[in-house]
């Protein structure tokens, strides 16, 4: 059924405005560049645009994929743009960044699944922002030869993310052509080819997974050596999307948060507004001062 359970109050977050979130968006649109906050209509952006703080999202606006849960639009996508790493490299020495998170739809399209583009993009952003932290929320490469990986890996990023998005079992309605053994491997050899650069995965909850079924996603990332953890409530983009299932409690949140820290992350972010990429430039500053 489509009857949605109604937003706690923990859920609600004011609308976006003012100078700071003003200057972001002028940015990005300067430099033609899409944002994940935008296109997914990320509950946050009013809080991370007014410090400045954005995920950009390379590789076009169409996605090969048509995860249940994502507002990206699926189809064919346009050629890639040769010149978006430099674009991606002059937004982030605008915004002045001290670390970026960078992330794209998948290109099941290309042989190398994007692999050098997303290169090319961390080596930009590496010549321009030498001091900017660089984390990348990749895509699955599923369709691709295992090597490819080695071309990301070799552009160094500090952080390497790739979202196991949900339990196992709920792979099949909410994240239909992906593999949940499949992505938890490609975060172990990220580790393995590379040991000096950051994992990070996460899950969303609320999608009607059972407690324990987290746990075990928590073991299995913990086992392929995954630094860090985001988990956040499932919220349903249009009433097309996989539904609600239930709200989270922020009590549940932080009973994940002290298991995910007792299992040996580094870094846990679980609550109900937790997103991939909320706050990770604060938290990595964190860890590195640490
Ligand atoms: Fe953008 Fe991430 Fe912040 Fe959401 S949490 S607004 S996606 S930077
Ligand atoms: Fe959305 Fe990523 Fe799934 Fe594409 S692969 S539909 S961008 S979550």
């Amino acid at each position: 059924d489509n009857v949605q359970p109604r937003k706690p109050s923990w859920i609600r977050v004011k609308a976006p405005t003012g100078e700071g979130y003003n200057a972001t968006k002028k940015i990005m649109r300067d430099n033609k560049l899409v944002t994940v906050c935008e296109e997914a209509g990320c509950p946050n952006a009013g809080e991370c645009w007014s410090q400045g703080h954005a995920t950009m999202m390379i590789m076009g606006e169409i996605c090969t994929r048509g995860c249940t849960f994502c507002n990206i639009a699926t189809g064919k996508p346009n050629a890639l743009d040769t010149f978006e790493p430099g674009r991606v490299a002059d937004a982030v020495q605008k915004l002045g960044l001290n670390h970026v998170v960078i992330t794209s739809v998948d290109r099941d399209d290309l042989e190398d699944g994007g692999a050098e583009h997303f290169a090319q993009t961390i080596r930009a952003v590496r010549h321009r922002s030498p001091k900017t932290t660089i984390e990348i929320l990749t895509p699955d490469f599923l369709k691709c030869d295992p090597s490819v990986l080695e071309t990301v890996v070799a552009a160094k990023p500090d952080v390497f993310n790739h979202n196991l998005e949900t339990v196992p079992g709920l792979y099949p309605t909410v994240r239909p052509g992906a593999r949940y053994f499949h992505s938890l491997r490609l975060l172990e050899r990220v580790k393995q080819m590379d040991p000096s650069i950051f994992t990070k995965s996460g899950i969303m909850v609320g999608l009607g997974e059972d407690k324990q079924a987290v746990q075990q996603v928590m073991d299995d990332m913990r086992a392929a050596d995954i630094d860090f953890l985001t988990i956040g409530q499932y919220l349903q983009p249009t009433p097309k999307h996989h539904g609600v299932d239930r709200f989270v409690t922020p009590e549940e949140f932080k009973a994940y948060e002290t298991s995910a820290y007792g299992k040996g992350f580094l870094m846990v972010s679980a609550t109900p507004l937790t997103r991939s990429s909320y706050h990770a430039g604060d938290d990595f500053e964190k860890l590195r001062l640490a």
